[in-house]
């Protein structure tokens, strides 16, 4: 036991945060913003106490976060917005997802998405593919 077992301390309110599913690091983790190997020495925070990354989660299940002042994300840039709610909602939704999965931790982050589009965009350039809807309509034209 080298660590200090009062466990990880939140920088901003004092207290414990003893949940990962709690954790402001464990979602930049998850998210990529904060590498493996700083997990053990970065500051701890709770996602709560983090406001101006906590107003994007939208969830049902996660009380909304509103932030007063310049980072109010009603006074960002929609676009950015948009993405930084998609991203950092799906981080919080692994964080859950992950919590006594039994995964290892280098599991933990989200598998990049926007590239696997990317992919897939390549793919279908190089090589169209007709939409079956397609063809349905057009019965009895192929050979
Ligand atoms: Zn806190």
């Amino acid at each position: 036991m080298a660590k200090c077992d009062e466990g990880y301390i939140c920088e901003v309110c004092g207290e414990a945060v003893d949940e990962i599913v709690d954790s402001d690091l464990y979602l930049r983790f998850v998210i990529g913003q904060v590498p493996e190997s700083e997990l053990t020495k970065s500051p701890e925070r709770h996602i709560l106490c983090n406001p101006v990354q906590a107003q994007f989660i939208v969830h049902d299940d996660f009380e909304p976060v509103i932030v007063d002042g310049p980072f109010d994300k009603r006074l960002l840039d929609e676009e950015h917005v948009r993405q930084q709610e998609d991203l950092i909602t799906r981080g919080w939704l692994r964080i859950r997802e992950v919590t006594g999965s039994g995964l290892p931790v280098s599991e933990y982050p989200l598998k990049p998405k926007v590239d696997m589009k990317k992919l897939i965009a390549e793919r279908r350039q190089a090589k169209p593919e007709p939409e079956s809807e397609a063809n349905h309509r057009g019965t009895e034209t192929q050979s």
